[in-house]
C-alpha cells in the first residue's frame, strides 16, 4: 500500500456484534484518493436505491485520506457517506476534530458502521481493539454532555469522539454528529447513528502514518505556516463571520426568509460586534496553526453564559434570516442547536419557514404552541428549535426536513429555499448567478461546499459579472471538481492554497506523504469523483427535474437594497444548466452518459 495511507478498513455489525477488518484496495485509490472518493465506491456497492435511510441496511462510512493525520497544517478533515434522512438520496459529509487522524492512528483509513444495536450503544476504539458498550444510562444527554461522559468512561481526554444528542436519538431528520465540537452538520447523519441505536464512538491510536519522505515533509510545512500566517490572517482574527458584512453590503444575505438580501441591522450581528464582544478565545482543529474556530460567550442579559463556537451559515440563518439582530440570541442558538444536536443552517432555514409563514396568517400559535413567532423575536428561534428537536407542535413537520414539509404541505413549496431536500446556506442566488447553480448541481442538494464556493470569485475578484450567465458553468464546475479532491485529502480547504491545492495543483506535497505522483492527476480524479457521485444520485431517480431552484429565486424579485429588482428565472438558470450539462458530459437530462462513464473509467470501476 501507498505511504500515508494505513491500508486497512473496520467493518462494525452492530446487530451482531461483529467485526471484520478488510484491505483498501491501492488500485482505487489510485484513482479515487480516499476520503470523499473511497467512500462513494462503498456507497455505490453497498447503499441501493431502495435502502430506507432509517432502516438498518443504511451504513455510515466514515473515510480519512491520505493527509489526515499527517504532521502537515490542518490534517484533520475525514469524510462520510450516508443515505440522507434530510434529503432521502446519497450524502456526502466533511468534518474536522481529532476523530480522524486517531482512526488513522488506531490503524485504520476508514470504518463501516452497518445494522442496528439492540440498545442504546457506544462503542471504544483502542489502536484496533474494538468495545461495545450500553449507553442507555446517557438517552437524553445532550451532544456535548455525551462527548465528556465518552472520554470519561474512556479515560483518554486526547481521544477522538463523536455522538449525538437527544434530536438524533428522536430521528430528527436534521440531526447532526457532533465530532469533537466539530460537526457532521448536513443532511441529518445524527439520525443515521440514532436509527442504529448508536449514541457516540471514540477512538484512540497511538501508531504513527508512515510517509514517503519525512524530511520534505517537514520542509513543506514550515513553508506553509510562514504563508498562512498572512493569507489566512481573516481567518485568524475574524472566522468565517468574515464574510456577514460584505454579503450584506452586496445585497447577497438572506433576510427574512429570503424575502430580500439585505439586513439593515447587520452591523450588529456582523464579525467586528462577534469580536468587539462576543469571541473568548479561538479554537483550532487538530494541527491547524490558522485556528479560525471562535469560541464565542454572552457575558450579560438574559442569554448571559451561552456559549458556542459561531461560524457565518450559522449567523446568516439564524441572525439575518429569521430577522434576529441579537447577536447573543444567535449563540444562544446556536449552543441550543449543538447540544440538541441540529444542524444550525437547516434549523435556522425552518424557523424562518416557520416565521414566514405564521406572519403571513397560514399557521396559528396553536402549531407554535403558543410561541409568537414573528420575525425578529429571539425568543421564538430558541422555541421553534426547542420544539424541532422535541418533535412537538409544528416541529413535528419540520422535524421530516424540506422534504418531508412539501409532501406533507405542498401549498408551502413557494415559502421553502431548498434543492432535493436540502436547505440553502446564506447565500441569496439572485445577486450572484453562479451560486444558483451551485446549488442546483450540488451532489448532496443545495449546498456552498460540495456545489462550488464562488464567492470569491463572483463577488471579490473583480474577474466576473456577478450577474451574467456566460462562463459560470466552467467556474462552478472547477469549483466543484477542486473541493472533491481536496474532500478526499484529508486537509481543510481554509489552508490548501498553501500547499498548492488549487484548480490547477502544484506542489509535491501528496508524493512526499505518499510516494505516488498524484498532483498531475488531481482534476482529473476530481471529475471521476463527481461523476460517480452523480451516477449514484441518477440510480436514486435524480434528474434534471431536481436540479432546478425553489420558486422565491426564480419568480420573486428582490424588493430592496443593493440587489433591488435582481431576480434568476428558470430561463436564466436554464443557460446555465445547459452549459454545465455539457461541459460535465451528462444528457439534456442530467443523466452520466455512457461515454461520460467510460471518460473517467467508471464503467470497470463499477462493473
Ligand atoms: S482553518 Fe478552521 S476549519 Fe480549517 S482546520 Fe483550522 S480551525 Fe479547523
Amino acid at each position: 500500500m501507498l505511504k500515508g495511507y494505513c491500508g486497512k478498513v473496520l467493518r462494525v455489525n452492530l446487530s451482531t456484534r461483529a467485526t471484520s477488518v478488510e484491505n483498501l484496495k491501492e488500485d482505487e485509490v489510485k484513482i479515487l484518493l480516499g476520503g470523499r472518493g473511497i467512500a462513494a465506491k462503498y456507497y455505490y456497492d453497498e447503499i441501493g436505491p431502495g435502502v430506507d435511510e432509517l432502516g438498518p441496511d443504511n451504513k455510515i462510512f466514515f473515510m480519512t485520506g491520505p493527509l489526515t493525520g499527517t504532521p502537515l497544517v490542518s490534517t484533520t478533515k475525514f469524510q462520510l457517506a450516508t443515505k440522507s434522512p434530510e434529503t432521502r438520496m446519497y450524502l456526502c459529509s466533511n468534518c474536522g476534530g481529532d476523530f480522524g487522524p486517531q482512526l488513522k492512528q488506531a490503524g485504520f483509513d476508514g470504518l463501516i458502521i452497518e445494522g442496528k444495536a439492540a440498545e442504546l450503544t457506544w462503542l471504544s476504539l483502542k489502536d484496533g481493539a474494538l468495545e461495545f458498550h450500553d449507553a442507555r444510562p446517557w438517552k437524553g444527554y445532550t451532544s456535548v454532555k455525551t462527548l465528556g461522559a465518552l472520554r470519561e468512561a474512556f479515560g483518554e481526554k486526547k481521544a477522538g469522539a463523536m455522538s449525538i444528542g437527544p434530536a438524533g436519538e428522536r430521528l430528527v431528520r436534521m440531526s447532526y454528529i457532533n465530532v469533537d465540537d466539530r460537526a457532521f452538520g448536513r443532511g441529518g447523519p445524527g439520525a443515521v447513528m440514532g436509527s442504529k441505536n448508536l449514541k457516540g464512538i471514540i477512538v484512540k491510536g497511538s501508531g504513527d502514518i508512515s510517509l514517503a519522505d519525512a524530511e520534505k515533509v517537514a520542509a513543506i510545512r514550515k513553508a506553509a505556516v510562514v504563508e498562512l500566517k498572512t493569507s489566512r490572517a481573516n481567518h485568524t482574527k475574524f472566522g468565517t463571520p468574515q464574510y456577514v458584512e460584505p454579503l450584506n453590503t452586496l445585497g447577497c444575505m438572506p433576510t427574512r426568509n429570503f424575502q430580500t438580501a439585505y439586513f439593515e441591522d447587520c452591523d450588529k450581528v456582523d464579525a467586528h460586534e462577534m469580536v468587539a464582544h462576543y469571541v473568548k478565545k479561538n479554537y483550532a482543529c487538530y494541527r491547524c496553526t490558522v485556528a479560525c474556530g471562535k469560541m464565542c460567550e454572552v457575558t450579560e442579559g438574559p442569554y448571559k453564559g451561552a456559549h458556542a463556537r459561531t461560524e457565518f451559515e450559522t449567523v446568516g440563518l439564524l441572525g439575518p434570516d429569521c430577522g434576529i439582530s441579537d447577536f447573543a440570541a444567535i449563540v444562544k442558538g446556536n449552543q441550543l442547536c449543538d447540544e440538541l444536536g441540529i444542524d444550525t443552517m437547516s434549523a435556522g432555514n425552518a424557523v424562518a419557514l416557520t416565521m414566514e409563514l405564521f406572519e403571513k396568517g397560514l399557521i396559528t400559535k396553536q402549531d407554535t404552541m403558543g410561541i409568537d413567532a414573528r420575525f425578529g423575536n429571539p425568543d421564538a428561534l430558541l422555541g421553534i428549535i426547542e420544539l424541532i428537536a422535541a418533535r412537538q407542535g409544528i416541529g413535528d413537520l419540520l422535524a421530516e426536513g424540506m422534504y418531508g414539509v412539501k409532501k406533507a404541505r405542498p401549498e408551502w413549496k413557494r415559502f421553502i429555499l431548498d434543492v432535493k431536500g436540502m436547505p440553502f446556506a446564506a447565500y441569496d442566488p439572485r445577486g450572484f448567478t453562479g451560486n444558483g447553480l451551485t446549488n442546483g448541481t450540488s451532489n448532496r442538494g443545495a449546498c456552498h461546499n460540495v456545489g462550488g464556493w464562488t464567492i470569491r470569485a463572483e463577488l471579490q475578484s473583480g474577474k466576473y459579472d456577478r450577474y451574467a450567465l456566460e462562463g459560470k458553468a466552467a467556474l462552478v464546475k472547477a469549483a466543484q471538481d477542486s473541493r472533491a479532491y481536496v474532500d478526499s485529502i484529508g486537509m481543510c480547504t481554509v489552508v490548501r492554497g498553501a500547499f498548492g491545492f488549487s484548480e490547477a495543483p502544484t506542489g509535491e506535497v501528496l508524493e512526499a506523504v505518499t510516494g505516488y505522483a498524484f498532483t498531475p492527476k488531481l482534476m482529473e480524479i476530481a471529475q471521476r469523483i463527481y461523476c460517480l457521485e452523480r451516477v449514484i444520485l441518477n440510480r436514486e431517480g435524480i434528474r434534471r427535474r431536481d436540479d432546478l431552484l425553489p420558486e422565491r429565486i426564480t419568480k420573486e424579485t428582490l424588493p430592496s437594497g443593493p440587489t433591488k429588482g435582481r431576480i434568476l428565472t428558470d430561463a436564466m438558470y436554464d443557460v446555465m444548466l445547459k452549459d454545465y450539462y455539457g461541459l460535465r458530459g451528462w444528457d439534456a437530462d442530467g443523466v452520466v452518459t455512457e461515454e461520460t462513464k467510460s471518460k473517467w473509467g467508471l464503467k470497470e470501476l463499477l462493473a
